[in-house]
């Protein structure tokens, strides 16, 4: 299991579910040609593709283009089940910045044959988590920088505020589905620019101005 270092939670508060948002900024819906979202696209990623600050993406033998997509990720403080939006934010502990790593080819096959995207997703390492920092910190989710760069080029550089579904939008309707709990994170989606990483490429990703950090090589 991994564990999250964040102030003021249990030390010993362990990574749950990982609930991850596609098509949530209008420009990456385009950019891939699908269609804007009427409610939260909901994919899961497994805890064991969980990478921290430091760590290296292992492109696996399986695909042949591994995209980045870099995404705010908001980390569940509290129990909650059917939380109403106005409420929702007061359940979120903490905020870091994710790469959610997806093998591009082995989803477009998936979405051709209706297949889930459990696999172009799940690859050990494919979710590098930067340090959570408390919720208190920042004013607010809804307008901070997202940023990352490969090889120091600029790739993706978008604003929180472009969510298609705000933080507390994507809380209220998970939890009108799942029981929320300590540990769990919801990968908030990704603005446009993702593109491909080959081995010895270096990441770094940033959230606001250097809030939550990832430095990040590819194997
Ligand atoms: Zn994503």
């Amino acid at each position: 299991m991994s564990k999250l270092s964040l102030p003021g939670l249990p030390d010993d508060l362990h990574i749950g579910n990982i609930y991850c948002i596609g098509r949530n900024y209008v420009e990456h819906v385009h950019e891939l040609k699908n269609e804007v979202p009427g409610q939260p696209l909901v994919f899961l990623k497994p805890s064991s593709s969980i990478i921290k600050d430091g760590q290296a993406i292992i492109l696996p033998p399986q695909s042949n283009n591994v995209h980045h997509e870099v995404e705010m990720v908001a980390v569940i403080g509290k129990s909650g089940k059917n939380i109403p939006q106005k409420n929702a934010l007061k359940y979120i502990a903490g905020y870091a910045i994710g790469i959610d790593v997806t093998a591009r080819d082995i989803q477009q096959k998936a979405k051709e044959n209706s297949h889930p995207w459990s696999v172009a997703k799940g690859f050990d390492t494919f979710a590098p988590l930067g340090d959570v920092i408390p919720a208190v910190k920042l004013d607010d989710p809804q307008n901070i920088e997202l940023q990352l760069a490969v090889n120091n080029k600029v790739r993706q550089s978008d604003n929180t505020k472009l969510m298609i579904f705000p933080v507390a939008e994507l809380v209220h309707y998970l939890s009108t589905i799942f029981t929320l709990q300590p540990g769990d994170l919801i990968f908030t989606g990704t603005p446009k620019g993702v593109s491909p990483l080959q081995s010895g490429d270096n990441i770094k990703a940033t959230l606001g101005d250097g809030l939550s950090q990832l430095n990040i090589t590819v194997q």
